[in-house]
């Protein structure tokens, strides 16, 4: 059983619509009632799935967005030095598993581009080039056993993972303590803080049900934002309303839900989906207010604080278009974010994450330069020459999400994610936070949908 399984089990288990006074009333009732007219709120990818599901049912959809722009966490950029090469400030890679994404990039004409990468260490101020370097042959057993090993698992023995953490679990199977040090370095990469802190079973579920690069596979051509913007021509633009930030959801039983915006104009809806992470939906005015056990759950979900400090370079001078290194510096993981992209210059992505992020975030630019260029200097020695540009986004102090991705800690796979996904009356919820792909594209527009089939009763 898949981590999609497990959960639509037990969301099936308690199945219901949560209403104000946590009393739950029959969803069969609410689900039956196809609606005429949806609001949704928020024009991330999880959004514009549902938008597009909901319109090709014939349903009158309107997307509010705060933003200026639509894509959320899907955020292309050409930094101003590059010569229109294009990076990626949120979402990077688009794994061979998702098929969602694949299959609206096939539908809209976009191409995916290989984006594999052959990692190179840096450790203790020793540089090692891909091939040089690996896992003691324990660790490696392990990790070439784990598929198997994972479906060997009873259902009870893989929720029991969940009430541990991922660097815990791999100690007690004897892992040691420089194995340790390197997964920590790698798997914080994907979940945003250090693996002392991951649930062990979102950690092992992901990396067994993954591709064999972990899902760093592909990225779309000129952006994975030219994603968004031909969901958003599918969707019809007019329907997307940027500059819009929900302030007041209020319920209205039969009559649907009334939304007012922070610029003063309201909406109403027979039905809304609300597809925005935790923070932003906590600063929403709710009437009547949400219900206790998902205000809990709400405030128990953290978010992975991920910083993107990419440096454009006058030269590519690490030669290899399929450059990746992890390092043990505050710079943590660098990768060559201008793959496939012609031209003289380059970027190289300095992505960082919990703490580290957080440090990187707050020293000065000339500091954080330094930092990068020192963490580069064992590998290429002083490259600050060809530094043309030196950019940072930090998702931790992002206006709307307070962090890259949410982080699911022990305990919280299957006691909190089931609480977020109940509808509240004439809400639905989605976002990457509720997804079996937690944490990435597919995951987004996989429980877009999902709202989207649950409102018009497909499922
Ligand atoms: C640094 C980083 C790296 C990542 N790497 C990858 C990767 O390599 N591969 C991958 O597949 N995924 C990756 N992801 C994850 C991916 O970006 C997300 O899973 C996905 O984009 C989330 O989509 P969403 O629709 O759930 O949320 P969002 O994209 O956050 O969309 C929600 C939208 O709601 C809006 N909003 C919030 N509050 C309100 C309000 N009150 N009113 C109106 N609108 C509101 C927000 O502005 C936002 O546009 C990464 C993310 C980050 C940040």
């Amino acid at each position: 059983m898949n981590r999609r399984d497990f959960l639509v089990k037990s969301t099936l288990a308690s199945s219901a619509i949560l209403t104000s006074d946590n009393i739950t009333s029959n969803p069969i009732f609410i689900r039956n009632e196809k609606p005429k007219s949806v609001i949704i709120i928020g024009a991330g990818f999880s959004g514009l799935a549902a938008a597009m599901k909901l319109k090709s049912e014939g349903i009158k959809v309107t997307i509010l967005e705060a933003r200026k722009r639509i894509g959320g966490r899907v955020f292309s950029n050409q930094p101003a030095k590059s010569n229109s090469q294009v990076i990626e400030l949120g979402a990077e890679w688009v794994g061979n598993s998702h098929e969602r994404v694949i299959e609206l990039c096939n539908e809209f004409g976009l191409k995916l581009e290989n984006n594999q990468f052959e990692s190179d260490l840096t450790l203790g101020g020793k540089y090692s080039q891909a091939g040089k370097w690996s896992f003691s042959p324990d660790m490696q057993k392990f990790w070439d056993n784990k598929v198997t090993i994972w479906e060997s698992m009873s259902e009870e023995q893989r929720k029991k993972l969940d009430k541990t953490d991922w660097w815990r679990f791999l100690s007690q199977q004897g892992v040691s303590s420089n194995d340790l040090l390197l997964r920590d370095l790698m798997d914080a990469t994907d979940f945003g803080e250090s693996i002392r802190h991951t649930s062990a079973y979102a950690a092992f579920a992901e990396y067994a049900e993954s591709s064999e690069k972990n899902e760093m596979d592909l990225k779309i051509k000129g952006g994975n934002a030219t994603l968004a913007e031909k969901m958003a021509e599918n969707i019809g633009k007019e329907n997307i309303l940027i500059d819009h930030t929900v302030q007041i959801v209020k319920q209205m039983g039969s009559n649907g839900v009334s939304i007012t915006c922070s610029n003063g104009k309201t909406f109403n809806a027979d039905k809304v989906i609300c597809a925005i992470p935790t923070f932003s939906l906590l600063k929403i005015d709710w009437q009547p207010g949400l219900p206790n056990l998902m205000k809990d759950a709400l405030h128990e979900l953290q978010y992975a604080r991920i910083g993107k400090f990419p440096v454009v370079f006058s030269e590519k001078f690490w030669k290899r278009d399929d450059f990746d290194m992890l390092t043990d510096t505050p710079a943590h993981y660098f990768y060559h974010g201008t793959k496939n992209q012609s031209g003289k210059t380059g970027v190289l992505m300095c992505y960082a994450t919990g703490d580290k992020a957080d440090v990187l975030a707050s020293v000065s630019k000339s500091q954080r330069l330094d930092i990068i260029i020192d963490a580069l200097k064992p590998a290429f020695g002083n490259v600050s020459k060809y530094v043309t540009e030196d950019l940072m986004y930090y998702w931790g102090q992002d206006a709307y999400s307070s962090g890259a991705y949410a982080f699911y800690g022990k305990g919280q796979w299957f006691e909190v994610m089931p609480i977020l996904k109940e509808p509240y009356e004439n809400v639905y919820f989605a976002g990457e936070h509720l997804a079996d792909w937690q944490g990435f594209m597919e995951g987004a527009i996989n429980s877009g949908e999902e709202a989207a089939d649950n409102i018009v009763g497909n499922q």
